[in-house]
């Protein structure tokens, strides 16, 4: 199986996190993907480099206004007085303010409020080459889909939080949906994101909520007590997704039964290429743990998902326990070819 990555994502390196009003180290850090290579290498996988994404394919998903402060963000920050290291919101417009304004807000203070969901995107002056770099493989993943084959993209930061014109949860460029969409663009009619994080993909199903054409399914920790917390229950139902919320403590096999209801979604679909958000933190061994996934347990994802047999680009999102990490990776991977 092709792999890219690429080294500008090392660039990402967040300090910044707020946990129950205490500011600790931030856990989405470079040594995340130093363990996922690791994983790679056990299977003889070496990523290849791709191009950073065009602004062209960026906008295919995202505004131009929010790719325009991502971008510029860092250093008009770093003009401010006393300024931070990290750009972190201290005001977000509500929609009291937003239901009466009338001016586009172009102070970075405010652009930042409008632009982020919550405190855990901290913006450095390395994060949009960062994201930049793992929005190209997770193109270039499409397009080895688009000519039939699977890929696996180690992208970080992840994107699944990431809306058309927000970041949020370590997520900047959605990285998921700009596979999908390239995939689209591509030729195929139809296409399946089947989302395996612990968190729900919040941000791919916003982007799609009203597609009929790419069909967003999420199997993640219930939201109810849990990041995102506003979305990512049942019930939702935009053009075409599916959400599958899990009760704290969840393991192997009622999650996988889970998932085999989203595989059946895909099946009936007729979903003609996949993507898969690819995140590790429904492993029992995180840090957070809402879900008790083992090893095995992923193993077996990649088997099911595999049999699906369809063209498949798969991108990483969460996954924390640097320890183990690329261990999940390469069962997940192992599990995935043995199926296809
Ligand atoms: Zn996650």
């Amino acid at each position: 199986m092709k792999a890219f990555h690429h080294p500008d994502e090392a660039q990402h390196a967040p300090d910044f996190f707020l946990m129950r009003g205490r500011v600790r180290a931030n856990y989405e850090v470079p040594a995340r993907a130093a363990s996922l290579r690791e994983g790679l290498s056990a299977l003889g996988i070496t990523p290849e480099t791709p191009p950073p994404a065009p602004p062209a394919a960026l906008l295919s998903v995202h505004t131009a206004e929010y790719l325009d402060f991502l971008e510029h963000a860092a250093a008009a920050w770093a003009q401010l007085p006393e300024a931070g290291r990290e750009i972190v919101a201290n005001i977000h417009p509500t929609p009291e303010m937003l239901a009466q304004s009338s001016r586009r807000p172009e102070h970075v203070i405010a652009r930042t409020g409008a632009h982020t969901a919550d405190t855990a995107c901290p913006i450095g002056p390395g994060t949009w080459t960062a994201a930049v770099g793992a929005a190209g493989c997770a193109l270039a993943a499409a397009d080895v889909a688009a000519k039939g084959g699977t890929a696996y993209a180690l992208c970080r930061p992840p994107g699944h939080h990431a809306y058309a014109a927000r970041a949020g949860g370590h997520c900047y460029i959605n990285n998921s949906a700009l596979a999908a969409q390239r995939l689209r663009a591509a030729g195929a009619k139809r296409v399946a994101v089947l989302d395996i994080d612990s968190h729900h993909g919040n941000g791919t199903q916003g982007i799609f909520w009203e597609r009929e054409d790419v069909l967003t399914i999420s199997l993640h920790a219930d939201p109810s007590r849990y990041y995102p917390w506003y979305v990512g229950f049942a019930e939702e139902k935009g053009a075409a997704n599916l959400n599958l919320p899990q009760p704290f403590g969840t393991g192997d096999d009622v999650w996988l039964a889970a998932l085999a209801d989203g595989i059946a979604a895909i099946r009936a679909f007729r979903a003609e290429a996949l993507v898969v958000p690819l995140g590790f933190d429904a492993s029992d061994f995180e840090p957070l743990a809402a879900l008790k996934v083992t090893a095995d347990g992923f193993a077996r994802a990649g088997q099911a998902i595999g049999a699906l047999r369809l063209p498949t680009a798969i991108c990483q999102e969460g996954g924390y326990n640097v320890e183990i990490l690329g261990r999940l990776l390469e069962r997940f991977l192992t599990g995935f070819g043995e199926a296809a």
